[in-house]
């Protein structure tokens, strides 16, 4: 099984890319190199559509890790026909859809910022997203939803930096999310940085900027169970 360039590691801003088809798994497809997020760390996989040699386009209705092999796979709608490995092809996201999770997921990790308490799970879907924080005392939910939009209108520029598994091992301080563990396994880890705002390891899609996240607001803060509470945030 040949692995798959992740091209959204360094620019989550490519909406396509040229691939040429490797293998063909169950009902998925997996390619030398993609633009296509696969689904993890609290994000959905990217959907979107492989346009082929002779200009038929195939639907792409998830991207996710098959679980036996690790590979990268492009899930095809049931009724679709599998294109031929070494097949060229053009892999294009559903870039509205996907633009939205990156605003969301870089707002979490404003969110982050604004409450310190340690993450115990989160997700992002379309239009909100959610984190859970270990958390005993009530939070104010108009307080946390200013103190997000104020970090997100400083516009503070978004870095990326790579640094070995061990060296984050020498700092576990950077991990915020007990449930979601850093995606180590592969020799190096992606820090995400906010300038001045937040720092963590993260395999997600982000922003280039805090101010691309848009206005947003806490819709709600639920209590789950003894010292959980879990933040939605929705754009506002
Ligand atoms: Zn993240």
């Amino acid at each position: 099984m040949t692995t798959t360039v992740k091209l959204y590691n360094e620019d989550p801003y490519l909406k396509e890319c040229t691939s040429t088809v490797t293998g063909i798994v169950d009902h998925g497809v997996t390619l030398d190199r993609s633009v296509f997020y696969c689904q993890g760390g609290g994000q959905p996989g990217d959907t979107g559509v492989l346009v082929l040699p002779n200009g038929s386009t195939k639907k792409i209705v998830n991207t996710i890790s098959q679980r036996e092999t690790g590979a990268h796979l492009h899930v095809l709608d049931e009724e679709e026909a599998l294109p031929e490995v070494g097949a060229e092809v053009t892999a294009r996201i559903d870039w509205e859809r996907r633009y939205g999770f990156m605003r969301m997921h870089s707002c979490m990790h404003m969110l982050c910022a604004v409450i310190d308490a340690p993450v115990t799970g989160g997700s992002v879907s379309e239009g909100r997203a959610r984190l859970d924080f270990d958390l005993p005392e009530p939070i104010d939910k108009e307080a946390v939803t200013d103190a997000l939009n104020k970090l997100i209108q400083q516009d503070q520029p978004r870095h990326f930096r790579w640094i070995t598994d061990e060296e984050l091992q020498s700092q576990p301080e950077l991990v915020r999310t007990m449930s979601v563990s850093p995606p180590m396994g592969h020799g190096e880890v992606r820090l995400v940085e906010f300038e001045q705002i937040d720092l963590q390891p993260c395999g997600g899609t982000h922003v280039s900027r805090s101010g691309e996240i848009g206005e947003v607001r806490v819709s709600k803060i639920e209590k789950k169970g003894k010292q959980n509470r879990r933040v939605i945030v929705e754009f506002a």
